[in-house]
């Protein structure tokens, strides 16, 4: 492998407090030196990054990642979504374990930990399901899962029901050290709803899922992990009555971690209306005043960390020729008829993210909400730290896993562009401001933008 020089970038590592220009020299797979900028000289046959005017930090993790694979490779394949991952910065991923059949065994671990050895982009850390097919009804062997590289528990896309399976399951995983990442729903809540409960349902003539759906399933977990005597993990919050109940459970004690996906951070639920079902996603998108919410409590510290939920599905699973011309600005027709509404109602959930998350969290620090470092935290130092794997700081010695970003760096989200397989998205034609230019991995450098990517 040719030495890596990353040269004239302003190093942001919060572990060591240091926000200053660097260079960095990479040997092998390792980080071999860093120093102040202007002092590596990089040999004639080295690779060298050119990074100034660019944050050099420690890799970005997603800890919340759907591959297709197994099951589902015409949505995504293992490889496909580790070079979008790589692409949008991140140099690894937890993914979930809803595939086909589900990672609730040591061998769907091990195939898709043979998958992604195969491909040079974005590490693969697996998530194990809490029960076996994710039904909920029995254990799944935590142990066994643990052993074959499962670095998180989580039945995410379903809620796990059982108050017993579940206390049995944080207790497991608290002995392994491991987290368990929890899909907060009341099914019965929920009611089979659509899109929030709310304005945008009542014009489309869907069912909403209301907030309590969400925030009675987060009390009713965080009571459970304090009896417990176990930390416990909330995926994708969605709305404020959810984020007052952790800040609560914190003051009594509880270890309690939680995450914010992009699109609940930076759409309401009138995107609905414009995006159709590519804005349909479970938990929905919400009221204006729960996205203000989760901002603050992105920069205040009570939500840990950023996480895509990268859903990736085809036009079909969304229900795209049943909706045709009913979300297209110049033919709407609401409220939907029966059939559409219908269709709307059985249409996938979820969107793709891992290749806007980055801009989309930039947004935080360009309208002064959150400084640089503390994104770093909330998209690298804490994922990294729940995912319980080597990463989330820059220190010589250390494993090169980094990630460059160009912060001022001006581009237009196109979804025929997407590196992942799938387009659904609620972000098309959005310009965004921020964007990963260069991702190394195990000190390969596994993406780099290429100039004619970003047309200013
Ligand atoms: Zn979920």
């Amino acid at each position: 492998m040719k030495r890596l020089f990353i040269i004239g970038g302003l190093m942001i590592d919060p572990a060591s407090g240091v926000m200053a220009p660097r260079d960095l020299r990479v040997d092998g797979g390792t980080i071999g030196a860093i120093a102040p900028a202007g002092t590596l000289n990089p040999a004639a046959d080295a690779e060298v990054v050119a990074a100034q005017g660019c944050w050099v930090v420690p890799g970005l993790v997603d800890a919340h990642t759907h591959l297709r694979d197994p099951g589902f490779p015409h949505k995504e394949t293992i490889a496909s979504g580790l070079r979008a991952a790589a692409a949008g910065g991140f140099v690894a991923v937890a993914a979930m374990a809803n595939t086909e059949p589900v990672n609730d065994c040591p061998e769907v671990t091990k195939y898709m930990l043979a998958r992604a050895a195969e491909v040079k982009a974005a590490a693969l850390i697996p998530v194990g399901a809490v029960t076996r097919g994710l039904k909920g009804q029995q254990a799944a062997d935590y142990d066994a899962l643990a052993a074959a590289g499962v670095r998180m528990f989580s039945d995410d896309g379903m809620p796990v029901d059982s108050a017993d399976i579940l206390t049995d399951a944080l207790r497991a995983a608290k002995r392994l050290g491991l987290a368990v990442s929890l899909h907060e729903e009341d099914r019965v809540l929920a009611g089979g709803g659509a899109v929030n409960a709310g304005a945008v349902a009542q014009t489309l003539g869907v069912p909403g899922v209301p907030p309590a759906a969400e925030s009675d399933r987060v009390r009713r977990d965080l009571e459970l992990a304090m009896k417990a005597g176990a930390p416990m993990h909330i995926a994708h919050l969605s709305v404020r009555e959810s984020i007052e109940l952790v800040r609560a459970a914190r003051r009594r004690g509880a270890a309690v971690t939680c995450e914010a996906a992009p699109h609940h951070f930076s759409l309401d639920a009138s995107a609905v209306l414009e995006f159709g079902t590519d804005a349909k996603m479970n938990p929905p998108l919400r009221e204006r005043a729960d996205v203000e919410a989760l901002r603050l409590a992105l920069s205040d510290g009570t939500i840990d960390l950023i996480a895509t939920d990268h859903a990736p599905h085809d036009p079909p699973s969304k229900g795209a020729a049943e909706l045709a011309g009913c979300f297209a600005a110049e033919r709407r027709r609401w409220p939907l008829g029966s059939a559409a509404a219908r269709a709307f109602a059985a249409a996938a959930n979820g969107v793709v993210g891992l290749q806007t998350a980055l801009g989309l969290a930039m947004d935080l620090v360009h309208c002064g909400l959150i400084a640089p470092a503390r994104l770093v935290e909330l998209m690298a130092v804490n994922p990294a730290r729940l995912l319980k794997i080597d990463g989330g700081r820059l220190s010589e010695g250390m494993r090169a896993d980094i990630t460059i970003i160009d912060p001022n760096l001006q581009w237009q989200v196109d979804p025929a562009k997407s590196m992942s397989l799938s387009r659904n998205t609620p972000f098309a034609g959005r310009m965004l401001k921020g964007r990963a230019v260069a991702t190394i991995v195990g000190g390969e450098l596994v993406y780099r933008l290429q100039s004619n990517e970003h047309p200013k």
